[in-house]
């Protein structure tokens, strides 16, 4: 036979996975990296990073991959190595020592729901500040020590990592997520299987695996879509973070709310409140209407429960930032809850209306949870009134100034923000109650006894340390992108970190208008190149994928950046993630923010600079409206001059110019002797020991206590004791109320007033007679005085309550003796609401009825 050429069968392959396996003394390092208490203890950090400072790196901090590629050799040697063994044993006692105590039981507990949560680069479940947001604030609830459990989503490609190409464009990569090297945990049932939820979608179910984030002593459930239970048309619900169209939006909100609910059904987790971080979470309390009815409860009785312990916070101050579903696609997957309610199909999906008798509009999902939740609130005190007036529809008969819609000001993670550097100079100046009693101010009023030299110096190996940072971490990039290598040498070289540095680190959404400083290039030229007093603008942000204009700004700036006269002046940093953010926010001197007036809802990394001596320039807008104290920063004036939004931009432009050119930059450079601006030390202390005690997470997290958690978890409780009895009654109330609304009707009405017309100090009465129908004394009346301002819309003046003086056989009769002492015109009428002490606030039950008004 002829011997062939070439002879071979297929091979057959086995996969081998080869795990890590830590030596018996290092077992307690996979715990400690499983827990993203690292992330804010910066002992342990360092002690993964001294564990292999190349891999470190390599690993981009992430303990768990890091510990998976720890060679055997470097495991042996360490194992050797007495004094990191100490370490080793020393940061494990500590970490036991902190998660090792009971949560606060005489706080109320909480379930968090969130679409994103940023606690790391290493986990990249996050897009922006809405994802920071909810991760400080779990990591403050561990500190704090409160009962809360959180929801959220395990996205296989998360959001985005960014990258330019050589004329400026954004890419947008997305980079499938290996779970197993994430300090991450799956959550297991009974028999050490992986716990799967069911979800109910149509006529189907979606199951999800659930995953367990550690975060310190709180516990963030992940839940996670992409396997083979489920169809090729649901494994993508989980895949990315506000990617895909309207209908896989729908079907992740349902899974967050609906499945997020079942999932601590599942675990056996009850809380007091419920709270929805942004609408996208708004269905959890339809699955809890669903249940109390289970149970047995009546539709109208079950919203009284769910209603109690419901909070929605809303981030966004425009009304085409919230989702909204069209009937059809929102019938499709919804089409069976009316059933399960025991309502009609308008009657559900007109809880997401702002008029519900509308059919054309569409189910808004922020609206079903203002219609789901007691409290709502905002998140500055401003966006707090942008929203009263956002969602005043909703309440009709009742003036935006009146509605229940409250504020918290968001805060940041302090020992997550601060540099280790800061945090050696505030234990060493500041009582040692620091930490627990970070609200303070008292406290922070101890950098005054800082010599200016230690801030200094303070400051300056900060900015050394982000000048270091983004050339090891771009060098090799400018290199391929930029060409010639040339250009990227002469970049490098103008970084000097004596130069005054200025950040403008965020999301790139046109109302952040970073092309503000770009509207003279010749005045800017002139700023950033004077040899005495160099400058230079650090940017950093990604754009929303479907965010044209935003990646538009993008590639203006990169453009920009590579003019000769801007080369090392003005520089583009890609991929701003967590630990860029976390450099930036301690390394350079200058934080600015030009949003548009008033769209910054909160904002929050100036507060990320503020606890590093870093100063805030910034539009007085969201938390820095609040925030700005003289002599502590800069503020661009509230007062909006131009209607043109190109005229007011102009405007602002030449007011940050001028800033920058006759008081910041002269301040800056005015040195003393030992090199050092007695001036902006000033600046420095004043903006630590003023403002930053009162924008940390603690305060954040007390003021959500304060001001909502422990107030429904009372009013909870009170209504659903004896087996619910005075949430049924309340239902019973409304009911009647309801029933019988239309055909209350005043028997007579008086308007006493003196016929010559009103003078200041008069008296007069009026007086009401009122058939209430049978019901008994359900029913409140208050003149409403209003006036017209300068904008041209109607608000309240006053209100001054009638008052229920007696009976006249089966009607209730009202009186109000007033005197007016001010002079002045407004217009006034009487209206008429359901009264009842049960309530915890008029929109509750939002019945309102003007009055006509009597002959007079
Ligand atoms: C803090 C932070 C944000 C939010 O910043 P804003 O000032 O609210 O825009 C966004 N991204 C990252 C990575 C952050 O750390």
């Amino acid at each position: 036979m002829k011997i062939k050429a070439d002879y071979v069968n297929a091979p057959q392959w086995k996969e081998m996975i080869v795990k890590s396996r830590l030596p018996e003394e290092l077992k307690c390092l996979g715990e400690i990296a499983h827990n993203l208490w690292w992330v804010w203890n910066y002992e342990a950090r360092d002690l993964f990073r001294d564990l292999d400072p190349e891999l470190y790196h390599d690993v981009k901090h992430n303990p768990v991959m890091l510990l998976e590629r720890l060679s055997f050799s470097r495991k042996e040697e360490i194992v050797k190595d007495k004094a990191l063994m100490k370490r080793i044993k020393d940061v494990y006692k500590m970490f036991r020592a902190y998660v090792d105590v009971k949560p606060d039981a005489k706080r109320p507990s909480v379930a968090y729901f969130s679409m994103e949560y940023g606690m790391h680069s290493a986990l990249k479940i996050y897009s922006g500040g809405l994802g920071m947001l909810a991760g400080d604030y779990l990591k403050e609830a561990s500190d704090s020590n409160v009962d809360m459990c959180a929801i959220g989503f395990l996205y296989r490609f998360g959001y985005f990592t960014q990258s330019l190409s050589m004329d400026g464009q954004q890419i947008a990569n997305y980079e499938a997520q290996n779970f197993t090297s994430l300090p991450i945990e799956r959550q297991l049932d009974e028999n050490g299987q992986p716990m799967v939820v069911d979800v109910p979608y149509m006529n189907y179910t979606v199951h999800a695996y659930i995953w367990r984030v550690n975060v310190g002593r709180i516990k963030l459930y992940l839940l996670d879509t992409d396997n083979d239970m489920n169809s090729e048309y649901d494994k993508p619900i989980t895949h990315s973070l506000y990617g895909g169209d309207w209908e896989n939006r729908l079907k992740q909100e349902i899974l967050l709310g609906i499945g997020g609910v079942l999932t601590l059904k599942k675990l056996g987790i009850k809380k007091d409140i419920y709270h929805c971080n942004e609408g996208h979470a708004a269905l959890c309390n339809l699955q809890r209407l669903c249940d109390y009815i289970e149970e047995g409860l009546t539709f109208n009785q079950a919203m009284e429960l769910v209603r109690a312990s419901g909070l929605y916070t809303v981030h966004t101050p425009v009304p085409a930032g919230h989702d909204y579903f069209d009937e059809g696609l929102f019938g499709k997957y919804m089409g069976g809850y009316p059933q399960k309610l025991g309502i009609s199909w308008d009657e559900f999906i007109g809880m997401g209306r702002t008029n519900p008798d509308d059919h054309g509009e569409k189910f808004c999902m922020s609206t079903f949870a203002c219609n789901t939740c007691q409290e709502v609130n905002g998140v500055s005190m401003l966006h707090g009134w942008v929203s009263q007036k956002m969602f005043a529809g909703i309440w009709n008969g009742y003036y935006p100034e009146e509605n229940h819609v409250g504020y918290v000001t968001n805060g940041v993670h302090f020992p997550t923000w601060c540099a280790t550097e800061w945090r050696r100079v505030y234990a060493k100046y500041f009582d040692t109650k620091h930490m627990s009693d970070q609200s303070n101010e008292e406290i922070w009023h101890g950098i005054y006894n800082c010599p200016d030299e230690e801030i200094w110096e303070t400051r300056m190996a900060l900015k050394n340390k982000l000048f270091d940072y983004i050339k090891e971490q771009f060098r090799d990039t400018w290199l391929k992108n930029q060409g010639d290598p040339s250009r990227v040498v002469a970049l490098l070289d103008k970084m000097n970190p004596n130069a005054l540095v200025i950040g403008f680190c965020r999301r790139f959404a046109t109302y952040k208008r970073a092309h503000l400083l770009f509207m003279d290039e010749a005045r800017l030229s002139k700023i950033v190149n004077d040899p005495e007093h160099p400058v230079i603008f650090l940017f950093a942000g990604k754009a929303h994928p479907a965010d044209g204009a935003g990646q538009g700004l993008i590639k203006r700036i990169y453009e920009i950046s590579q003019r000769p006269e801007f080369l090392g002046k003005i520089i583009f940093l890609e991929d701003y993630d967590f630990l860029l953010a976390r450099r930036l926010v301690s390394g350079v001197d200058i934080w600015m923010n030009t949003p548009t007036r008033p769209l910054e809802a909160s904002g929050t990394s100036g507060e990320k600079a503020e606890m590093n001596g870093v100063v805030n320039l910034s539009v007085k807008d969201g938390w820095w409206l609040e925030g700005y104290r003289e002599g502590a920063g800069w503020a661009l004036t509230e007062k909006r001059t131009y209607q043109t939004q190109g005229y007011q931009d102009r405007l602002d432009a030449a007011t940050i110019y001028g800033l920058l050119e006759n008081e910041i930059i002269p301040l800056y450079y005015n040195k003393n002797k030992k090199g050092i601006s007695e001036g902006w030390v000033k600046v420095i202390k004043n903006s630590i020991a003023l403002i930053a005690p009162h924008y940390t997470m603690k305060r954040q997290l007390d003021d959500y206590y304060d001001k909502f958690y422990v107030k429904e978890a009372k009013r909870f409780k009170e209504i659903s004791k004896n087996n619910n009895q005075l949430a049924k009654d309340i239902a019973q109330w409304k009911e009647t109320v309801a029933e019988r609304w239309d055909s209350i009707n005043v028997v007579s009405a008086e308007w006493n007033i003196p016929s010559t017309g009103l003078e200041t100090g008069q008296e007069y009465t009026l007086r009401y007679v009122i058939d209430e129908q049978g019901l008994e004394d359900a029913v409140g009346l208050e003149k409403v005085n209003v006036f017209v301002n300068k904008e041209g819309e109607e608000r309240i003046y006053s209100i001054e309550p009638l008052k229920m003086v007696g009976r006249e056989g089966n009607n209730f009769v009202f009186e109000a003796k007033l005197a007016p002492h001010q002079a002045g015109a407004y217009k006034c009428s009487v209206r008429m609401y359901p009264k009842n002490k049960n309530l915890p606030h008029r929109q509750d039950f939002c019945y309102v009825k003007w009055l006509e008004l009597p002959q007079m």
